[in-house]
């Protein structure tokens, strides 16, 4: 088991203009841009886990990337999508 970003779609500011996680993740084709969606995106199996995408989005007050935790075959162990879908079914 090891950590990966994930950005929180609703809070990335890439809209707006904001590029700092993607400049500063030191690995290549790793956090790039969605066009679609306009916001931040992890490629997981690129990231290393080192946090820094998280310093930075965090200094600029954004707080838009949390890291997550994934099992040695690269699945995420909560993702938000998952634990929504969850919370459906339990709604009967
Ligand atoms: S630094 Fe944060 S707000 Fe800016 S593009 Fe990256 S995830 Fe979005
Ligand atoms: S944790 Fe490191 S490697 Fe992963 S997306 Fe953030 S800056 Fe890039």
């Amino acid at each position: 088991m090891y950590n990966i970003a994930q950005v929180i779609d609703e809070k990335c500011v890439a809209k707006k203009g904001c590029r700092l996680c993607i400049m500063y993740c030191p690995e290549a084709n790793c956090l790039d841009l969605n066009v679609t969606k306009m916001v931040a995106e992890v490629n997981i199996s690129r990231c290393k886990g080192c946090e820094l995408c998280v310093v930075v989005c965090n200094a600029a007050k954004h707080n838009a990337i949390e890291m997550q935790a994934v099992t040695s075959s690269g699945t995420l162990m909560s993702h938000k999508g998952e634990s929504a879908g969850l919370g459906q079914a339990y709604q009967g």
